[in-house]
Formats: structure tokens, C-alpha cells, sequence
């Protein structure tokens, strides 16, 4: 009887290990996509996601389905005393997803918390040059971690939902980061493969020397010189111009911009030419 009774309890705990690893996230996915999107949480999204407003209704609806899992599973954190409230968790999760509008939501499985400041924040580390390790420390409006956290101050997040032709967004840029780390290494490459992959590595490669030369030169760059950092920000960068100022870009990089589009799935330009 004892061991007919184990026997029961181990199946019984296998299965709920099968549906917790395989089914569960799914199951619970489709429970939340099954509540109706909030009429409050349209409205923000209409007030202070400009692309939003310029998609066409399946676009919205698809919009809508991304941010409505993004704020049901990822917590977010005020800091500094800054109080989170229904409109900032809108504002964030609406940008972030642009992202992955037309990308699998899986693409933010990793991401899991999200802190905000009220404003720029003052952050202190250190960086070592294999000999001296020295205290750093700086000014941000945001940053990206690869542990799936994501820290971004309020007024920069502002400023990018009121300038929709501004080139800079820093809640594009931060989850960029994250896209980029899902193969692990914070490189500019998201994880790509075969001829797509080749692809990218040779015309990211040359758009990136070519930035470097015109800075070099003090020529007018295409990009904004923060990108020329490092690749990660090259890409960081890149994304906020995909999305804000396509029309430039695609005019000055035309093959940076064909790489992005594969990637992201989607051609800004015309979804703004749907408004
Ligand atoms: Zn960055």
C-alpha cells in the first residue's frame, strides 16, 4: 500500500514537473492574454508612445498582446523614492516592446526587473587596467544588465516619449542591450544564424570602421558618436535611429538599415506612412 502510494506521489510530482518546464508559462500566457486590454493602459499607450499611434489596428492589437505579458511578468522597482505608477509601467513596457512588435515575446523571457529613478542617477564601480583598480563613477540615464535588469531614469524616459523625431530613446536603447545579450555576450550581434548572420557580421563590421573614419576625420557622422564605443552600443544606437529617425538612416545606410529590418522584422518607414 506505502509503495503503492509513493508511486502515485512520484508520477503525480514528475507530471507537475513536465507541465511546470513545458506548459505552464504557455498555459499562463494564454490566461492573461484572455483579460481584456485595459481601456486606461490604450489611452497611455495612445498619450505617450508616439509609433504607437502610427500603426495600423493589427499592429496596435499585437502591440497591445506584447505589453499586456510584459507587465504581468516583469516587476518593476521606483528608486531614489520614486513612485511607479500605472503610467510610467505603460510608458516603458509600450517602447519595449516596439522591439519585438513583430520579434517572438520570448526574446524578454529573460528580462526581469525593471528600476526607475526619478532622473539621471549617480553610479560608482570600479574598472581595473591590470594593474590599478580605480573607483568610478558617473552620471547615467539608464543601463542594461546581463543578469536581466534593466535600470532606467524617469526624465530621460520622458523626454524620448515626447520627441518622436529625436534620434535618441534611451528605452530603446536599454533593451536593445538586452536583445543583444541573449546569446550571452554583449557584442552588438543578436543571435543570428546562417547567411543572415554572415551578413550582419560584414555590414555591421564596415558601418562600424566607416563610423570610426569620420569621426576620425571630424566629419558630420551618420550616427551619434556614442555609438562608436563599442559594438554593443554601436547597436544599442543603431536601434534608437531604426526606430526614430528611419527615413535617415535608411537614406545614409541603406544596407545598415536592410540588416535591421531583417532583424527586427518590421520597416519603420512604413509603418509611419500609415498615420
Ligand atoms: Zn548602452
Amino acid at each position: 500500500m506505502a509503495a503503492t502510494t509513493f508511486g502515485l506521489f512520484a508520477v503525480l510530482l514528475i507530471a507537475g514537473c513536465v507541465f511546470h518546464l513545458f506548459f505552464y508559462r504557455t498555459w499562463r500566457r494564454n490566461r492573461e492574454l484572455n483579460e481584456p486590454f485595459p481601456a486606461s493602459w490604450r489611452q497611455l499607450l495612445e498619450d505617450r508612445v508616439p509609433l504607437y499611434r502610427a500603426l495600423d489596428t493589427s499592429r496596435k492589437r499585437a502591440l497591445e498582446r506584447r505589453v499586456q505579458l510584459f507587465l504581468a511578468e516583469k516587476s518593476f522597482y521606483g528608486c531614489d523614492g520614486f513612485e511607479v505608477d500605472e503610467g510610467v509601467r505603460v510608458t516603458i513596457a509600450g517602447h519595449a516592446c516596439l522591439l519585438i512588435l513583430a520579434r517572438p515575446y520570448s526574446d524578454y523571457d529573460e528580462v526581469r526587473s525593471i528600476l526607475v529613478y526619478p532622473d539621471a542617477y549617480h553610479a560608482t564601480g570600479t574598472e581595473s587596467d591590470g594593474y590599478v583598480v580605480s573607483e568610478t563613477s558617473e552620471i547615467r540615464a539608464g543601463e542594461a544588465s546581463t543578469h536581466g535588469q534593466v535600470v532606467l531614469a524617469w526624465t530621460e524616459c520622458e523626454e524620448a516619449a515626447s520627441n518622436p523625431d529625436s534620434p535618441h530613446n534611451v528605452i530603446l536603447h536599454e533593451f536593445a542591450h538586452q536583445l543583444d545579450y541573449l546569446d550571452g555576450s554583449a557584442d552588438g550581434a543578436p543571435p543570428l544564424s546562417g547567411e543572415q548572420a554572415r551578413r550582419w557580421q560584414s555590414t555591421m563590421t564596415d558601418a562600424y570602421e566607416h563610423l570610426l573614419n569620420t569621426l576620425e576625420h571630424h566629419d558630420q557622422p551618420w550616427l551619434d558618436p556614442y555609438g562608436a564605443t563599442e559594438p554593443a552600443e554601436f547597436f544599442a544606437v543603431l536601434t534608437e535611429a531604426f526606430f526614430q529617425t528611419p527615413a535617415s538612416l535608411k537614406a545614409s545606410q541603406p544596407a545598415v538599415f536592410g540588416a535591421l529590418k531583417d532583424y527586427y522584422r518590421l520597416d519603420p518607414t512604413s509603418l509611419r506612412q500609415q498615420t
